[in-house]
């Protein structure tokens, strides 16, 4: 399954403060490869005593439909990145690095991998679904659809109005 990585093998052999742009632009998915839209971002990595500070903010992209005609319709979440990520294997010596005070599922998502890579997948799911809409709106005004027959009230042409309005219910009776 494909994963938002970021390598950071260079900037873990600089100097503490050293920082890279690192220009995100990927397709997010989720746990099951399904496209969930598209994650942009303008992140600053920067290298600390322990890992990597990953910083930024972040545009997703929410593929969804309105609650109101139900058409499809996207919308953004935009987050802030700010987490230091540790690597798991020391550069230099290659031994395991201890994970001390960080909870287990944190040390996971948060972590370099032993080829230098840390991975954004985990965290933009977590704004992602953090962020969700419970009724988005195609638009303010969204008329929605008709409770009667469906169709999308936002569209001009709808021809069973008349049926609402109950002067014409009789006559409409003595038609049938
Ligand atoms: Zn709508
Ligand atoms: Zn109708």
């Amino acid at each position: 399954m494909p994963e938002i990585q970021i390598n950071v093998a260079e900037l873990l052999k600089e100097t503490v403060g050293a920082a890279r742009s690192f220009d995100l632009n990927s397709t997010l998915l989720d746990h099951d490869g399904m496209v969930l839209g598209a994650a942009t971002g303008d992140l600053k990595i920067t290298k600390t005593d322990r890992g990597v500070w990953v910083s930024g903010p972040v545009k997703i992209m929410v593929l969804s439909e309105c609650s109101r005609c139900l058409n499809p319709m996207e919308y953004v979440v935009p987050a802030q990145i700010d987490d230091e990520y540790l690597p798991k294997v020391d550069l230099a010596t290659g031994a395991r690095v201890r994970v001390e005070d960080r909870d287990a599922e944190d040390a996971d998502t948060r972590s370099i991998d032993d080829h230098h890579e840390l991975d954004l997948t985990e965290t933009l799911q977590q704004y992602r679904l953090a962020g969700l809409l419970l009724a988005p709106l195609c638009n303010e005004e969204c008329l929605g659809i008709c409770s009667q027959c469906g169709v999308d009230l936002n569209e001009n042409t709808h021809e069973c109005q008349d049926e609402l309005d109950p002067r014409w219910g009789k006559l409409r009776e003595l038609l049938r």
